[in-house]
């Protein structure tokens, strides 16, 4: 009752069955705004900013009630 596969997955099905699992690559640019990097197409993390407007608020300080 050993979980011993019973035959050798040949290279190709390992690879056939790997295809779904690619590398995420993370499209690093740096932010227009603030020159930090993001990921491309999507709102930088540091300013808020896409698109060239603020597009969620970065809680820096709070002065207004
Ligand atoms: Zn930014």
């Amino acid at each position: 009752m050993g979980g011993l596969p019973k035959q050798r997955i040949s290279r190709h099905r390992q690879g056939n069955r790997r295809r779904h699992d690619y590398i995420v690559v993370p499209a690093l640019v740096p932010c227009r705004h603030c020159g930090e990097k993001k990921r491309a197409h999507h709102v930088c993390p540091s300013c808020g900013w896409y698109r060239n407007r603020q597009v969620i608020q970065i809680e820096q300080r709070r002065e207004a009630e």
